[in-house]
């Protein structure tokens, strides 16, 4: 471990540059869950949300860290770092959690594994949108998407934030 210590017995550097975003991967989240009780160790907690979310700060380089519960893990809880915020923000909207993104996609893939969709020439029903309609539907793949969603027929996107370098692809 990249660990100094300066005259006085202080820590003057920290670990958390060796740690990089999380992959979106089984065991990515997986070996994280394991290195979060050794992660937490050095953090400072700064406030804890209404949704079960921790925020934690590094003491040295006050780098962010979230805490979350990886549901699909036997709801552990794992660290991930986060981008800098203001405390009232990340209260309203913590950080999506990477487990949760992590499922998501896993299920959008099987489903677009399962139903291959094409567009046709004709273009979306829903008004003001310029995509073209899927063929054999009235919607375009977006708002097809979101109808399976409402209707409990797909997952809905995980709540909270979402940071780089993660996007939600449907
Ligand atoms: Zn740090
Ligand atoms: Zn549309």
């Amino acid at each position: 471990m990249d660990t100094r210590t300066d005259y006085s017995g202080q820590q003057t550097s920290c670990f958390c540059a060796k740690y990089q975003p999380l992959e979106l991967s089984r065991e990515q989240i997986a070996e994280r869950i394991k290195e979060t009780r050794s992660i937490q160790r050095r953090l400072d907690l700064k406030c804890k949300s209404t949704k079960g979310h921790h925020l934690f700060q590094c003491r040295l380089c006050k780098q962010l860290w979230q805490l979350s519960s990886a549901w699909n893990w036997g709801g552990q809880d794992y660290l991930f770092k986060v981008p800098d915020i203001e405390i009232p923000e990340w209260m309203e909207s913590p950080y999506m959690s990477p487990a949760d993104m992590m499922i998501y996609s896993a299920s959008m893939k099987i489903y677009f594994e399962k139903n291959r969709l094409s567009d046709s020439n004709n273009l979306c029903k829903i008004e003001n949108c310029v995509q073209n309609a899927l063929l054999n539907n009235v919607l375009c793949k977006v708002h097809f998407i979101e109808s399976l969603q409402k209707f409990g027929l797909l997952p809905q996107p995980p709540a909270g934030r979402l940071f780089d370098p993660y996007t939600l692809s449907i």
